[in-house]
């Protein structure tokens, strides 16, 4: 057992200490969320692959504590050791697990600490599901890696965050300082762009329904969904047209190959477009974290403001609920609210003017920098940082 006071310590777009009461209390707070809206219907076994952080702790929380669906979460994610803490996603989860022990009697959690692209990992899942629930009636894919292994072949692929094409150039805020500052970013050579589609692609989206699906754990009528983004025009270069982009694109062939191999068991497969929000994957893309600052501001003034907890229970609220908005591409669209016309116009509208000296009035900066921290566990009034705590938790293979 090791107790010590924890202070943040940012490296860059990351920060390599995680408090572990103030991760609960993040955990806690996107669970109180839940437990205040309608529950949702019609969900009780749910895999969720990438489901220790951001998006896919969202879906986690609201698949059970809005449905009392039993979840398997899969992470990468590092225990404590020495003295260092361990990372976000491993407190978060063994919140999650305290937080359903207390509200949600007989709710089972299954949780796999792996890579979830190696083969082993998908074994030892199909074989959790069999032994505990049986048969999962949805699949959430939300991984976000600067790498992978590919299982097949053993090459490590790389990702990077780059444009297509052409050179980049606009503007961008260095979150370590609050500057803002232009930056130039080559094009991605080919070799890049296919390292970024084998990593941030459908191939391993594919490989998991694939395996799941032969190995008989897929519900009658199982649905899937994997997470991608598109943004406004001023992010395109950088995401939607950049490496990134072309690994997403590479999700729509993907999801409709999923689709095709679904309908013995009358399956459903998604891509669900989700908003721009603070999470460690969206901190590391250039000119995302100012135009999110810029973003919120706008959509907090229009009542219209979303995190990741708001936007994965009205995920699921619409899609077992039948309303969810599918575009012309059969993607269902969350990021309706971020895309709306008066929005973008008044986020292009200040965009130009953005510099380092207006960037705390002009644009909701400290709520992204407060976001951020909150990622790992700094920043909740109730939590007295000064304090030593045990850093050392164990997270149980099962609970419930
Ligand atoms: P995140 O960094 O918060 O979460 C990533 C998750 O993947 C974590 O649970 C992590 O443990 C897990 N993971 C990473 N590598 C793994 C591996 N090898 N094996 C097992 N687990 C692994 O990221 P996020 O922002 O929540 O992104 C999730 C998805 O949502 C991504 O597809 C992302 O593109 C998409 N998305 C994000 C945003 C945004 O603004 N953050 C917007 C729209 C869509």
């Amino acid at each position: 057992m090791a107790k010590s006071v924890v202070d943040p310590r940012i490296k860059g777009f990351i920060c390599t200490t995680a408090h572990p009461v103030g991760c609960a209390a993040h955990v806690r707070e996107q669970v109180a969320h839940v437990r205040k809206q309608k529950p949702i219907e019609g969900v009780r076994n749910v895999l969720v692959i990438g489901a220790s952080t951001g998006y896919g702790l969202a879906s986690r929380i609201a698949a059970a504590f809005g449905a009392n669906a039993n979840t398997v979460g899969v992470y990468f994610e590092r225990p404590a050791q020495g003295d260092r803490t361990a990372s976000a996603g491993w407190y978060n989860t063994v919140a999650f697990n305290d937080e359903l022990r207390k509200n949600c009697p007989g709710v089972k959690s299954i949780n796999i600490n792996g890579d979830a692209f190696s083969d082993v990992i998908k074994t030892q899942v199909i074989e959790a599901i069999k032994k505990s629930l049986g048969k999962v009636d949805l699949v959430v894919y939300s991984l976000a890696s600067p790498r992978r292994t590919h299982p097949k072949t053993g090459q490590v692929f790389h990702s990077v965050l780059k444009p297509t094409g052409q050179t980049f150039q606009g503007k961008t805020v260095n979150t370590d300082r609050g500057i803002v500052h232009d930056v130039t970013i080559d094009p991605a050579t080919e070799e890049e762009i296919a390292a970024t589609v084998a990593v941030m692609g459908g191939e391993d989206w594919q490989l998991w329904m694939e395996a799941l699906h032969e190995a008989g754990v897929l519900a009658q009528g199982a649905r899937t969904v994997a997470y991608s983004y598109i943004g406004p025009e001023l992010t395109w270069a950088i995401y939607k047209d950049g490496t990134i982009g072309r690994a997403k694109a590479d999700l729509d062939l993907a999801v409709q190959r999923i689709r095709k191999m679904l309908k013995p068991i009358q399956g459903q497969a998604f891509i669900s477009v989700n908003k721009a929000v603070v999470t460690q994957a969206s901190s590391a893309i250039p000119v995302v974290p100012l135009y999110i600052s810029l973003l919120f501001k706008v959509m907090k003034q229009m009542h219209l403001h979303e995190g990741c907890i708001e936007q994965m229970h009205r995920l699921f609220s619409e899609l077992y609920g039948g309303k969810a908005t599918i575009d012309e591409a059969g993607r269902i669209r969350m990021d309706d609210r971020e895309l709306r016309e008066d929005v973008q116009v008044a986020v292009a509208a200040a965009w130009p003017a953005l510099t380092t000296e207006n960037l705390h009035t002009e644009t909701d900066y400290d709520a992204y920098i407060a976001g951020f921290l909150k990622l790992f566990g700094f920043g909740f009034p109730d939590v007295d940082y000064a304090q030593p705590v045990e850093t050392e938790l164990e997270i149980g293979d099962e609970n419930g």
